[in-house]
């Protein structure tokens, strides 16, 4: 790509076909990632493209002078306040994803404490060690600390005890997962929603990922544990529709149990030479393009086609779960409630696994080990790599016969590394990233000696490598 500003312009075309070209090696929407692609299959995207493309000039800044923004928001908020059995008097909010709804529900509380228990001072949320990351960057963000609750090391699910134990005045919110990202395990929602209840204190479910996926799942019968507004002591819901409300990349749902809640979460300010602002979210200027491709979505799929969707995802996933279970040298890591899950190797070699997948042209996701959850492959299946989830299955069998054993990250690349990492100064960090293969800023094809170094680290050492790779790969 050209990278400097022309002096003068191009034609439409010539700047269009940079585009296509920049995005040749892009993950492809194409039925082969397990990781990434939520896709709703030809026909749904293509509605979904032209609804964004009628609400780009949007801006969801002052739906006073674009009341369509106001409308779609209502709109999209009603659907899943429904989804969610929300109580009369709940209200919502249209966020720019999970993070942006996880942020805003853990501002909420750590303000809506401010105003009515004054005596808290150190505001803490019970965070599950399965929980989503973006729960600890609102920690940091927001000056709230993280006390974290223990799971079951076999069903992977919170601990209601631990959380129990850990509960102190200080604590402003509960935090469960329907389903947590890495497991697809829910949470026991009814026990800590009841601990939270019980202390006088909020309780977020993160529902960015199963939202949009398990009310249809109970409407077809599959159990699992109750997670929404029907539960008492829930007061939030975050869920995505950049997942599987196959919006494009932009839009998320923080779904409040009452209307004095989210007063906490808006953000207001008079006090400069500008417009009074009132905001919802973080942001201030926002495009309402992905929000409109979600309402077009809702709308033109119904019930009746996510409820389609769920089900060939489910059966596509009961299939894998079947396989892993039968396969030598594999096994699973949890049971999903829905439909995505992690698998490991007993004794075979995990990453050199998950490159044999990447070989055969699959995009799986290679996780490193963190408490009781051991290094594994997870997989996210989506309407559309459902449809190959025979050819993976088949694929993951041959890979995992003959796997060397687990291989150690050699001890002194792990050790320097993680020197570097933590700060010497004058270090060549762009010849350091071209030795490990990741100069092309993607991975290499043979990326299972990086991943065994990454999964030796310590999470703080990894922490601080991620920074120095990232820095490098935008300089
Ligand atoms: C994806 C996800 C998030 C974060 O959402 P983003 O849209 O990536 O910001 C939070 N929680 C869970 C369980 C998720 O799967």
């Amino acid at each position: 790509m050209t990278t400097s500003f022309p002096e003068s312009g191009k034609g439409r075309d010539e700047v269009l076909a940079a585009l296509t070209q920049a995005r040749a090696h892009d993950l492809a929407s194409d039925g082969r990632a397990f990781a990434f692609v939520y896709d709703p299959g030809e026909h749904a995207r293509e509605v979904a493209r032209a609804a964004f493309a009628a609400c780009m000039p949007i801006n969801g800044l002052d739906p006073t002078v674009y009341p369509s923004a106001r409308q779609l928001e209502n709109a999209v908020v009603k659907a899943c306040l429904e989804l969610m059995h929300a109580p009369a008097g709940a209200a919502g909010t249209a966020t720019a994803g999970g993070t942006e709804s996880v942020m805003l529900a853990v501002k909420t509380a750590r303000d809506f404490a401010r105003k009515t228990r004054p005596e808290v001072t150190a505001p803490k949320m019970l965070l599950p060690i399965t929980a989503h990351a973006c729960f600890h960057k609102a920690a940091h963000y927001l000056g709230v600390e993280v006390v974290s609750v223990d799971v079951d090391p076999v069903t992977f699910r919170a601990s209601v005890a631990d959380a129990a134990r850990k509960m102190s005045a200080d604590v402003i919110l509960v935090v469960g997962s329907a389903p947590s990202y890495a497991h697809g395990v829910i949470d026991d929602i009814r026990g800590l929603a009841a601990l939270a209840a019980k202390h006088g204190t909020l309780m977020h479910v993160d529902a960015c990922v199963g939202g949009c996926v398990l009310p249809f799942l109970r409407d077809l019968g599959v159990s699992g544990p109750d997670f929404d507004f029907g539960v008492e002591g829930v007061t939030s819901i975050s869920m995505d529709l950049h997942k599987y409300g196959f919006a494009p990349k932009g839009i998320s749902i923080l779904l409040q149990r009452r209307r004095e809640l989210r007063d906490a979460q808006y953000y207001t300010c008079a006090t400069w030479t500008g417009y009074s602002i009132i905001n919802s979210t973080t942001l201030g200027s926002k495009s309402v393009a992905a929000l409109g491709a979600a309402y077009a979505l809702i709308q033109h799929l119904g019930k009746e086609g996510y409820r389609e969707r769920a089900t060939r995802m489910w059966d596509a996933t009961k299939k894998l779960v079947a396989l892993v279970d039968a396969t030598e040298g594999l096994e699973m890591v949890g049971r999903p409630d829905m439909n995505l899950f992690a698998f490991k190797t007993t004794g075979g070699d995990l990453f050199t696994l998950a490159d044999r997948l990447t070989a055969k042209g699959w995009h799986v996701q290679p996780t490193y080990q963190y408490g009781p959850s051991p290094a594994h492959i997870h997989l996210t299946l989506d309407p559309e790599n459902a449809r190959r989830a025979q050819e993976l299955g088949n694929d993951l069998a041959s890979c995992s016969k003959d796997l060397p054993p687990a291989a150690e990250a050699p001890e002194g690349v792990v050790a320097f590394l993680a020197n570097l990492a933590s700060g010497a100064d004058g270090v060549d960090t762009h010849a350091i990233v071209e030795e490990m293969g990741l100069g092309s800023g993607t991975m290499p094809a043979e990326s299972a000696p990086l991943h065994r170094i990454m999964n030796a680290m310590t999470p703080d050492a990894r922490e601080k490598l991620l920074v120095l790779f990232f820095a490098e790969l935008f300089s």
